[in-house]
């Protein structure tokens, strides 16, 4: 799929809050510490909001606190996690190796006072740190400087990618760095978190990995895929039987 234009980059961007920002009306998180922050995101990438809350939500209600779920096994985690969101045993064995690994440095699941070191390093030397935990990746780390150090910084997972791309907002051999620095170019700071969320309700409902529905999705008109698909069931539909 060829890059839109400036314009028309901003047209797409426009149409997702409106024409999907009118069905999802986006609640402020709950407020979390950083340990949970991470964990969170664990949880929530390529995943809707709603499953990543059930998802959290049954691990609080399955484990006593973070120490149980860290010396429980992967499979009682799977259990908590299983029907709610996809990829249930990398998600939990992601989660009991960061918790190991925070509990291993600490001795205990409060990274409060590496927030505050964290703070006052600036977001490129926070992003490394935090990028060094060995169940960090780009979202995870993305999401914590959004959520806990209030950065301009928009976690993007590989079902929105997928979306961005088919609507001409990336390019399809660009790298997550530079993808990431345009579209929180587009996105203004205050409407990061209701940007990730439609994404993940638009890849959700309408832009599956096989077989976007794109006639019923309601960015069909300005986003190239959309048209793309309209011209061509016009012309099939046209062709003489
Ligand atoms: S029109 Fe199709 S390709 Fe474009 S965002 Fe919607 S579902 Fe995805």
């Amino acid at each position: 799929m060829a890059m839109a234009t400036t314009t028309s980059k901003q047209k797409i961007v426009h149409q997702l809050f409106t024409a999907l920002g009118k069905h999802l009306k986006t609640k402020p998180l709950e407020a979390r510490p950083v340990l949970e922050q991470f964990v969170y995101a664990i949880l929530r990438e390529n995943a809707t909001r709603e499953s990543a809350d059930q998802a959290f939500a049954s691990l609080q209600e399955h484990f006593f606190d973070w120490n149980e779920v860290r010396v429980s096994s992967t499979l009682e985690i799977v259990e908590a996690l299983d029907g709610i969101v996809a990829d249930a045993e990398t998600r939990a064995q992601r989660i009991v190796d960061f918790l190991q690994e925070i509990f291993e440095t600490t001795y205990s699941f409060d990274l409060e006072p590496l927030l505050e070191v964290l703070q006052k390093k600036g977001l490129k030397l926070a992003s490394k740190q935090l990028a060094r935990y060995q169940a960090a990746n780009e979202y995870a780390v993305t999401w914590v400087i959004q959520q806990s150090l209030g950065g301009h910084a928009i976690p993007l997972d590989a079902a929105a990618i997928r979306a961005l791309k088919r609507m001409g907002l990336a390019e399809e051999s660009g790298d997550l760095e530079s993808l990431r620095t345009s579209i929180e170019h587009q996105v203004p700071k205050a409407k990061g978190l209701q940007f990730v969320d439609l994404l993940s309700v638009l890849t959700d409902v309408h832009c599956h990995e096989d077989q976007p529905a794109c006639s019923r999705c309601p960015l069909r008109q300005a986003c190239p895929t959309g048209l793309e698909s309209k011209h061509t069931v016009a012309a099939t539909s046209k062709k003489p039987r």
